[in-house]
């Protein structure tokens, strides 16, 4: 049920007050708090179980808002911001005062996005300041897509949960430092690097490793209870049949190019053609695996362009070694 009129005035009284508000987003739904209310912003820490030095998105009602957030609007920020907002691109810029350090993790960078979604552009507005909201999901798990995602994962943790049906992008926004000389993709995501560079008119780096701390490059995270095994798209089926043969209860995420095929599995997940469908359904079709009781999760990379850079970046966390075995 979408949330409506009343609902969006509770969350923001409730946000005024110190608490805690899940909202919808075109990427996933976030855990928001007032983003300059250190108390509040130290509860989003404490309800994800996230490292406090891991640094939170500011979200604001629109880019005509975005100089207060910041020391200073560099040229290129102007440009993306007036491309890209409403959507699923995150600028880094140099922190404005008003933006306590808790949000940052200490840092004096500040990420900053308007989200592309009706439910939580009125909360914005209707609140009036700026929100922090990470993932709505503890730190290291698959990201909540729907708000029953939410509600089964944060259960009483979270004050309310605004309703604003699936999340149409289904993977996080795209974090671009715009403070140093060159753009630089941070985490790719729903803004494809390709759109980037489009409008920027020239090459935009994706490094590997970050200098800052991003809890999307920890080596796993977007992690789902079954380990996930990645291989090649041919082996997908052959992989797949030897670990159930072996005693595993195991999902496959079937390629779409393998469209038909039949997989003796626990559980198959027939991918969809379109990349677009692949990353609006992708957290989802991981929590459906381990809702299955699937305890390996076979898959492959897709190619890595357009929004396969963000759905492969999110698999191989996913993939990625576990703290704990
Ligand atoms: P999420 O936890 O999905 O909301 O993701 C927030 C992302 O924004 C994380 O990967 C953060 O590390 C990143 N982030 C936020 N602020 C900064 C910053 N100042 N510099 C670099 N990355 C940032
Ligand atoms: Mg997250």
């Amino acid at each position: 049920m979408t949330a409506t009129t009343s609902d969006i005035e509770r969350a923001a009284g409730l946000l005024r007050d110190g608490g805690l508000v899940a909202l919808p987003t075109e990427t996933v739904y976030g855990l928001g708090a007032n983003a300059e209310d250190p108390t509040a912003v130290a509860q989003i820490f404490q309800v994800k179980g996230r490292p406090p030095s891991h640094p939170l998105i500011v979200h604001i009602a629109g880019a005509e808002h975005l100089h207060a957030w910041v020391e200073e609007v560099p040229a290129t920020a102007r440009l993306l911001a007036e491309r890209f907002w409403p959507g699923p691109l995150t600028l880094v810029l140099r922190r404005g005062s008003r933006v306590p350090l808790e949000a940052t993790g200490g840092l004096e960078t500040v990420a900053v996005r308007v989200p592309d979604h009706p439910v939580a552009l009125a909360l914005l507005s209707a609140f009036g300041g700026g929100v922090t909201a990470p993932s709505a999901n503890r730190f290291g798990s698959v990201s909540p897509t729907t708000a029953d995602h939410v509600r089964a994962e944060l259960g009483d943790a979270v004050d309310f949960v605004l309703d604003g049906g699936p999340c149409q992008v289904g993977v996080e926004s795209t974090i671009v430092d715009v403070t140093g000389g060159r753009p630089t993709i941070l985490r790719p995501g729903g803004v494809t690097r390709e759109d980037l560079e489009a409008v920027l008119g020239g090459p935009v780096a994706v490094p590997s490793t970050s200098h800052v701390r991003v809890p999307g490059q920890h080596p796993s995270h977007y992690a789902p209870r079954a380990r996930v095994a990645l291989v090649e798209s041919e082996k997908v089926v052959a992989e797949a049949e030897l670990a159930q043969e072996q005693g595993h209860q195991v999902g496959v995420f079937l390629p779409h190019s393998l469209a038909g095929a039949s997989v003796k599995a626990h559980a198959v997940v027939a991918l969809p053609g379109s990349t677009a469908a692949y990353a609006h359904g992708l957290y989802g079709y991981l929590r459906e695996l381990d809702e299955r009781g699937c305890d390996l999760i076979v898959a492959s990379l897709p190619a890595e362009k357009g929004l396969g850079l963000a759905i492969a970046n999110r698999l191989r966390r996913a993939a990625g070694p576990r703290a704990s075995a």
